[in-house]
């Protein structure tokens, strides 16, 4: 990467990090005439991503019209699963729809679309570079530095993800204490079956029809967490996410130590979930930091002077329990952010207080929404003991109900007496419901 300074010979826009956020970012921006680069660490576009595996449509049709005849979507999710576990007992609740808002996608795939659309666009796309610090002159971002190299614009794009070296280098946010900060280690595995076995296992209308699965209760080891289970084309993606802040509060030390890949081993070996996966081939694995509790995560302001943060950096990721939301998110904070900067450098202005209006079409549009409408069902799932207990007793009372040999209890019994057994009242049952239905 060669230097250059800015002006005539400079860029309008850097923007660091090729993932969703990134790509989205340098697409709208070329393809609205501006000079654009593109800088990724990885070798080629969406080679560092790791997810779960759905992302939800609405959002990136309002970026890519072409979403649904061109990405490389594997399967629509037309049926939800959600389970709770505890030992060897296991109850699933199913949501069938003909109507499917998301679909399962490699995100290197999704992300190597996306940039392939910036490249034709107009933007410049570099990759196995990794940017070292942000240029910041008199108090102004002016560009990136990466090694010897320097490269100068008038607008930054910070889409580096939730690992956000760069913002804390420049002193925009607080070193990443992973015990401490509302953040979780995803560690997952694709596992090969082949399309009909999963159309078929699965219970699935044809081979373009997806599943999604959330476990919760005893999938981690007796660690704040959960699992989750996505359908692709022919293979399962499988995994936990492990509360690395309330893990370590209550094992006192670092909780790694119970091997995250073990925890993983155990979920697909469950009696849940063994019979869906058996004769599978694990071809893939790894782990990846991910958010939890956004607005926790949000940086003070989402722009300073030439500087813009957008994605998983901006802390724009929301997982309910029962949906995770990051792409669809990191996509339209990226599309606002891309509005935002077009509107500055058109005027020739790209102070924080012009970049700001980013800021104030993020509080208007539905990801801050959101994020504050489900801060206490996050807040809920952080008092992991408390959770443990409610997921225990609705096993409780399963058991009750269907483990009957001559008489069993009514539901209504059922529900109480396994309340009691677990330490816990029908009043503060309805109150903790409360909390997550009215999202207070
Ligand atoms: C286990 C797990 C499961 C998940 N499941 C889902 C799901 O099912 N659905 C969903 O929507 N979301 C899910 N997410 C969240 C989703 O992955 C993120 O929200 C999304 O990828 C954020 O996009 P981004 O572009 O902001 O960041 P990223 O995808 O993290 O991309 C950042 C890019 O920046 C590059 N980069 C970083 N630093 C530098 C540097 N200094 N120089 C150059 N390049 C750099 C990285 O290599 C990377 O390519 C999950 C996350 C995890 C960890």
């Amino acid at each position: 990467m060669g230097s250059s300074a800015g002006g005539a010979s400079g860029f309008d826009v850097v923007v660091v990090g090729a993932g969703p956020a990134g790509a989205t970012a340098a697409y709208l921006l070329a393809r609205d005439g501006f000079r654009v680069l593109l800088v990724e660490r990885g070798r080629g576009a969406g080679s560092k991503t790791l997810y779960g595996g759905r992302v939800y449509a609405g959002p990136l049709r309002e970026v890519w019209p072409g979403l649904d005849r061109e990405a490389p979507v594997h399967r629509w999710v037309k049926v939800e699963r959600l389970a709770v576990v505890e030992g060897e007992r296991g109850l699933t609740l199913e949501y069938r729809t003909p109507r499917a808002c998301s679909f399962t996608v490699y995100l290197p795939e999704l992300v190597r679309w996306m940039v392939g659309k910036a490249v034709e666009a107009g933007a410049v796309f570099v990759d196995e570079v990794r940017v070292d610090s942000l240029i910041v002159e008199d108090g102004r971002v002016r560009g990136i530095r990466a090694g010897p190299d320097r490269v100068y614009a008038d607008v930054v794009v910070d889409a580096e993800g939730v690992n956000r070296l760069l913002l804390e280098r420049a002193g925009i946010v607080e070193p990443l204490k992973a015990w401490r900060a509302p953040v979780a280690l995803g560690v997952k595995e694709v596992i090969k079956l082949g399309e009909k076995v999963i159309t078929e296992r699965f219970g699935l209308d044809d081979d373009r029809t997806g599943a999604a699965w959330i476990v919760m209760g005893d999938v981690t080891g007796g660690l704040p967490g959960g699992g989750f289970v996505y359908t692709f084309k022919d293979t399962v993606s499988l995994g936990i996410v492990l509360r690395l802040g309330e893990a370590y509060r209550e094992a006192g030390r670092p909780p790694l130590e119970t091997g995250p890949y073990v925890l993983v081993e155990r979920l697909r070996m469950h009696p849940l979930l063994r019979g869906f996966l058996a004769g599978g081939d694990v071809v893939e694995y790894g782990a990846r930091l991910t958010i939890e509790g956004g607005l926790a995560f949000m940086p003070e302001h989402l722009a300073y002077d030439g500087l813009v943060i957008v994605g998983d950096a901006a802390g724009f990721i929301l997982n309910t329990g029962y949906t995770v939301r990051g792409v669809d998110y990191a996509v339209y904070s990226a599309k606002l952010a891309a509005e935002a900067i077009r509107k500055s450098l058109e005027a020739g202005d790209t102070s924080a207080e012009a970049l700001r209006l980013y800021e104030r079409l993020v509080k208007k549009s539905f990801i801050y929404e959101e994020l504050k409408r489900h801060w206490a069902s996050l807040k809920l799932m952080a008092e992991w003991r408390l959770t443990r207990r409610y997921s225990e007793a609705i096993l409780q009372a399963a058991s009750k109900l269907f483990e009957a040999e001559y008489t069993h209890p009514t539901p209504w019994r059922a529900t109480r007496e396994a309340l009691r057994e677990k330490g816990l009242t029908l009043p503060g049952a309805v109150k903790t419901l409360a909390r997550v239905v009215r999202g207070l």
